[in-house]
């Protein structure tokens, strides 16, 4: 059994500050059925998570990977670029123009994704489409499992 992580106020863990991925209070992502992108439920279950709670498993340590970019399912990267990347229904785009695509993303492995895809992207979908309007075909990210990530989902 793991023991449970310390978390500190602004992202300091044992002290030091660290916000390697630029994740607030306020970044989360859902697990549900979304009326435009689908069934993005963990097996039919609806649960959300509070990005920020990872902060304490990304480290080095954990499962940094240098992932093929179409091994990840990511909300929108089935569908049309009429609501992606510049045209992204999220955000207009502005996330995707704005983002800093040197940063890593966090995965999570293990679970059914959309098309099969081994991967799904709980954080930095317009990273990925940022790096593919570069034309790459790579990118680092933390991996993580649903093991891992349990203790934090909520519903
Ligand atoms: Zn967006």
């Amino acid at each position: 059994m793991k023991s449970k992580p310390i978390v500190l106020p602004m992202g300091a863990i044992n002290g030091t500050i660290l916000r390697p991925l630029g994740l607030d209070r306020g970044s989360r992502t859902h697990f549900e059925m979304d009326r435009i992108y689908g069934d993005w439920t963990l097996d039919g279950e609806t649960y959300h998570l509070n990005l920020f709670d990872l902060m304490p498993l990304l480290n080095d340590d954990n499962g940094f990977e240098y992932v093929k970019l179409t091994d990840i399912a990511w909300k929108g990267f089935d569908m049309g670029m009429s609501i992606r990347a510049e045209n992204c229904i999220c955000c207009n785009g502005d996330r995707f123009v704005n983002c800093d695509s040197t940063k890593p993303g966090i995965l999570l492995d293990g679970v059914k994704n959309l098309e099969g895809r081994r991967y799904r992207c709980l954080d930095g979908k317009h990273r990925i489409e940022a790096l593919l309007s570069y034309g790459i075909e790579y990118g680092n990210f933390y991996v993580l499992t649903l093991d891992q990530i349990k203790c934090y989902l909520y519903r």
